[in-house]
């Protein structure tokens, strides 16, 4: 790792009240100066605990969770995981894009607790709070070494992503699910330019995305699209609809899941603060769409799911199940038409 052009900083808090806030011994907070890093601060950590498991009351698919970064640099608009920044003492809106806490010893820890007798083997969901291949990723490679560890245990993963960077972690994926299963999914809500430069302004272009889901079918691995978010009056038109699902199926996902845009909050107060600026006529629209609270009514997310799903049978893509992902084979890549089981998540 390379540590030109490095300021360390102290930042407002004691070292000792960060070290409380973040749940780790120290913390030291960093900040590069390079393009790709201007305006962000690093905390790092060393963590005490990585294998995380969901509260009983979720609404997530799975139990147990890893999660080697917090806050998110793909800063996208409706983020949900926006409010757990405030438990850090961030806010939710400029903070969760711009201070990312990095345990940098994810990996170290991960080996030694999938080590430990008390570990049962259960499935682990990755990128279901915070996208672990965000830009951060790419300086900190914490990735191939969480990979290494679960591949080394034979133990089940999934991973949820918008980040073209887990290409460079292919060869572990491909010899993770050699070994054991694995469900990949990309994240890809749309593919109109102009919505994605501005809701989702960190993030790799949408047709990049689609990229990842393509070379992973190359390499046999199966990769389904969560189709997340479909935003109300901005990319939920039919013609948007059918662009984004022929996208999809034509970059080879084995499957396409719906999910229309939910604003808890954190992440409802800087959505609405967005859409007054770029798109102030939706506001009233906005606030009738979710009166009821941080979801749009049961008959708007029927009407998507429905228009989805006829369209992904249209194009020839296999349909979602739920349930844990399958092995997959590298060196017998699925047929086309094979539905692949993949573990989806919200992001
Ligand atoms: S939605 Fe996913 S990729 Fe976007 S900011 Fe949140 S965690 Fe990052």
């Amino acid at each position: 790792m390379r540590w030109e052009n490095l300021t360390v900083e102290s930042g407002g808090h004691s070292r000792a009240a960060d070290a409380a806030l973040f749940g780790a011994d120290a913390v030291v907070s960093r900040t590069f100066d390079t393009p790709e890093f201007r305006g962000i601060t690093f905390h790092e950590v060393r963590a005490r605990s990585i294998i995380n498991r969901v509260p009983g009351a979720s609404r997530m698919p799975f139990e147990w969770t890893v999660n080697p970064y917090r806050g998110c640099s793909h800063a996208c608009v409706y983020c949900f995981a926006r409010r757990t920044h405030t438990y850090l003492d961030l806010d939710s809106g400029l903070d969760f894009d711009s201070q990312i806490v990095v345990k940098v010893n994810a990996p170290e820890l991960l080996r030694r607790q999938l080590g430990s007798r008390r570990w049962q083997g259960e499935h682990i969901a990755m990128g279901t709070n915070v996208d672990c291949y965000q830009r951060a990723e790419g300086r900190y490679r914490l990735m191939p070494g969480i990979l290494s560890a679960l591949r080394d245990h034979a133990n089940p993963f999934s991973i949820l992503t918008k980040g073209t960077l887990i290409l460079r972690d292919l060869d572990l994926l491909v010899q993770s699910a050699q070994v054991t299963d694995v469900g990949i999914s990309v994240s890809v809500g749309f593919t109109d330019p102009e919505l994605w430069r501005t809701v989702e302004p960190g993030t790799p272009a949408p047709e990049r995305r689609l990229d990842v889901v393509r070379t992973l079918a190359d390499h046999g691995l199966g990769c389904g699209v969560l189709m997340a978010p479909v935003i109300p009056f901005l990319s939920d038109h039919p013609a948007q609809l059918r662009a984004t699902v022929r996208a999809i199926a034509a970059a080879g996902a084995t499957s396409v899941t719906p999910l229309v845009l939910h604003l808890r909050p954190g992440a409802r107060e800087w959505f609405m603060a967005w859409l007054a600026r770029h798109h102030p006529y939706l506001v009233r629209r906005y606030e009738r769409l979710y009166a009821d609270g941080s979801y749009a009514p049961k008959w708007y997310q029927r009407r998507i799911t429905r228009q989805v799903h006829e369209l992904a049978r249209e194009y020839g893509i296999g349909p979602t199940r739920a349930g844990m992902p399958r092995r997959i084979q590298p060196s017998e890549p699925p047929e086309p038409s094979m539905p692949e089981s993949t573990q989806l998540t919200l992001i």
